[in-house]
């Protein structure tokens, strides 16, 4: 039985108070479900600090290089000794904006594990590849050089399935969308290795809210959430939380 993982994306969003203030009414409420929270760089000794080890804090990206002259570049190392336990890898927007490919993502989740890191990597499809019919080999490609680098490793990966065209636009895949697209990962997953798709929790984001979180929650190969935009609202965030049960 995989058990329920929330997590929370602040993305570029946030302060010190705003860090006091989240952290502050998980550590008051805490949720049943495993929770991790990705503060951007900055408020991660805060975060961490706050969550006492109640809670998993995150880092929202990590370098490909080990070390060296790689200017404004954060290492696993670093991330490691600072006592951040999770990282995400290869996010839509880390692909779209700062054009992320599937060789350099895989690269970002060798040195996340040889640092200890617990690696989340994103997959998901643009709303054009969808319409185009190219959904699946779209998640397959996404997954395939991380899986055949990685190897036996892949066993310590979380996946989350994050459709690009639900994810900050309010406009939710809905339950029946969200259940194909997981058991498709789960079946790409088997191919490899039918451990794998049996250990690996598949987390969906895009546009989750307390509203929707029960129903995408339900579904048999939805193992939790990756959540940006209501993270950022407390009560929401636990509302989210308790859906996953
Ligand atoms: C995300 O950034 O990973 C995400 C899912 O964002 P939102 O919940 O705002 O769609």
């Amino acid at each position: 039985m995989r058990r329920k993982l929330v997590a929370a994306n602040w993305k570029m969003h946030g302060s010190r108070a705003l860090t006091e203030q989240l952290l502050s009414a998980l550590a008051a409420r805490p949720p049943s479900c495993e929770v991790a929270v990705f503060p951007p760089f900055p408020y991660l000794a805060q975060a961490l600090a706050l969550a006492e080890g109640r809670l998993d804090i995150g880092a929202q990206d990590l370098s490909a290089h080990a070390q060296g002259a790689y200017t404004g570049e954060v290492s696993a190392a670093m991330l490691a000794d600072l006592g951040v336990r999770r990282v995400l890898a290869g996010h839509s927007e880390r692909r779209q904006y700062h054009h992320e490919d599937d060789l350099l993502i895989t690269a970002k989740l060798e040195r996340a594990f040889e640092q200890g890191l617990m690696p989340i990597l994103c997959v998901g499809e643009t709303l054009q590849q969808r319409e185009h019919g190219t959904t699946e080999a779209t998640l397959a490609a996404q997954l395939a050089t991380p899986l055949r680098v990685l190897g036996e490793r892949s066993a310590l990966l979380t996946i989350a399935y994050e459709p690009v065209w639900a994810i900050g636009t309010g406009c939710t895949a809905t339950a029946a969308q969200v259940q194909a697209a997981h058991a498709f990962i789960r079946s790409q997953l088997a191919a490899r290795d039918a451990k794998l798709s049996k250990l690996i929790r598949v987390l969906y984001g895009g546009s989750v809210k307390a509203a929707n979180a029960p129903e995408l929650f339900a579904q048999p190969d939805v193992d939790g959430g990756l959540v940006g935009g209501a993270a950022l609202d407390a009560n929401e965030f636990l509302a989210i939380c308790a859906a996953a049960r």
